[in-house]
């Protein structure tokens, strides 16, 4: 079987985690069997949907490193044997096919107006009616249709769904899930304006575009059945099913705004790397029998099958997310390390040639992070002139002998050869054991007059990196102070 998998969004928002996830998974599950994956935008709702929402989901996408076999290549072009991918570019074809249903007795038009149906929904309500269409317009006489059209009502189509018994789908995620019938309303697949509704449009594209596995959030389940009887009323054999369970935060509730970021390009500003998301995302609703935590490289591709999916909810936890980032941060080549940080040290003003060097710096810095937009605050010390912290200055400086021993080392600095971290430490400790000195009473000194602060890099690899010059200068400059 050839897998064809499709990531369909509608362009009314930003790429959530919930639609990353499901990105993801088609993704995953394309590349794992060798298939093609589709990204498809859904702009059918005239109102809601924006070309800046189509711009920041591809964007997102593209950041994500899911890259799409056919589809948009941008807001005016397609790729692919089955473009367009816009469905507004594709409204004939589904026309075609509402006529088609409407010639074989399958789809109606309906006159209802929205004040009638809104009243025809009240009274539902009102005598504990499921409030669904009452399906009034399939008994239209002709001339009651003549009489709408002169009366200037354009109408909209709508499928007609079987009153009795059920519709049963059969999901690879949930198993046999059962629908009554008769709580199906006889959907409008056409507006009145002439654009498909999305449960039509989706039908008659996945069909189109030979798509194999329909992968998506489970709020689509319930579209599901609707969907499989369209399918069946134009004698197409539906795809695959798999419903991915759903996302809550962790105070167990829905996934939204209130448990923090949830769009995919804040996460980049916030620092997270592309292939953490991935990795996850991956586990969000998916795992392994031995529930393993970290994948590099490919090994989520060749890892991930459906058959790992899980039916309950899953929780988004950010500190598990975090620290995967700085797992994989900590992977990461001296170069790509910079390359990913670079957007941020720029932000913070830090663009180079600098001395010392970026690459070092952020080498020595880069391993202790867990978030790109740390960096920039850890490696300022090597360009910032010195501010010194409370702790630094009262707790540490200013103890008796300190003014001596950060001259004698400035001194020892100036002989050093060759000005290597292990040279430097030889000679710092060798001084501690002639002054009778412990280290801490040496190298604590050492680190505030060289930073300004009682943390940060390795003593020794700072003093290298920073340079004979600063270094010799900084502890000189602090002795002044004391
Ligand atoms: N356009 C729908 C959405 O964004 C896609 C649903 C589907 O995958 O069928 O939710």
């Amino acid at each position: 079987m050839t897998i064809r998998t499709r990531f369909a969004p509608s362009p009314t928002g930003y790429l959530h985690i919930g639609g990353a996830r499901t990105t993801l998974y088609n993704w995953l599950f394309a590349r794992r069997h060798k298939g093609t994956f589709v990204l498809r935008i859904e702009d059918t709702d005239e109102v809601r949907s924006t070309e800046d929402s189509v711009t920041a989901i591809l964007d997102s996408i593209r950041w994500l490193g899911l890259d799409w076999d056919e589809g948009p290549v941008d807001l005016a072009a397609d790729r692919g044997p089955y473009a367009p991918y816009y469905q507004m570019k594709r409204l004939e074809l589904y026309q075609k096919h509402v006529r088609g249903l409407a010639d074989a007795g399958k789809a109606y038009p309906c006159y209802c107006t929205r004040e009638e149906l809104d009243a025809m929904r009240k009274e539902a309500v009102a005598a504990k009616r499921p409030a669904v269409y009452d399906e009034r317009c399939r008994r239209l006489t002709d001339r009651q249709k003549a009489e709408h059209e002169a009366a200037g009502r354009r109408p909209s189509w709508r499928f007609h769904m079987p009153e009795t018994g059920e519709t049963v789908v059969d999901d690879m995620i949930r198993g046999r899930v059962a629908f009554d019938n008769a709580l199906l309303p006889d959907l409008v697949i056409q507006k009145a304006a002439g654009g498909p509704t999305y449960n039509f449009a989706c039908v008659v594209d996945d069909h189109c575009m030979e798509i194999s596995h329909v992968i998506r959030g489970d709020e689509h389940l319930s579209n599901t059945p609707s969907q499989a009887r369209i399918y069946e009323a134009l004698g197409w054999t539906p795809p695959k099913f798999a419903h991915l369970s759903m996302i809550l935060g962790p105070d167990g509730s829905k996934l939204s705004k209130r448990h923090g970021a949830t769009s995919v390009l804040e996460y980049k500003a916030l620092g997270f790397l592309p292939e953490a998301m991935r990795n996850y995302l991956g586990l969000l609703g998916w795992s392994t029998t031995d529930s393993r935590q970290l994948f590099f490289g490919t090994e989520l591709v060749e890892a991930f099958d459906l058959a790992g999916c899980q039916k309950n909810p899953a929780i988004f936890d950010q500190t598990k997310l975090t620290w995967m980032n700085g797992e994989h941060l900590r992977k990461l080549s001296r170069q790509d390390l910079l390359e990913h940080a670079e957007p941020f040290l720029k932000n913070a003003g830090l663009t180079g040639p600098l001395d010392p060097p970026l690459d070092r710096t952020v080498a020595l810095e880069g391993e202790k992070c867990k978030l790109l937009a740390d960096i920039p605050g850890r490696v300022e010390i090597f360009y910032k002139d010195v501010v010194f912290t409370p702790k630094a200055l009262d707790g540490v400086l200013k103890k008796p002998g300190v003014k001596e021993i950060l001259l004698d080392v400035a001194g020892l600095l100036e002989g050093a050869e060759p000005y290597a971290e292990k040279v430097l430490e030889e000679r710092i400790r060798a001084y501690c054991e002639a002054k009778a000195l412990k280290t801490g009473q040496v190298f604590h000194p050492l680190r505030a007059a060289l930073s300004g602060r009682t943390e940060g890099p390795t003593l020794f690899g700072m003093i290298e990196v920073l340079g004979r010059s600063k270094s010799v200068g900084r502890l000189k400059a602090a002795a002044a102070l004391l």
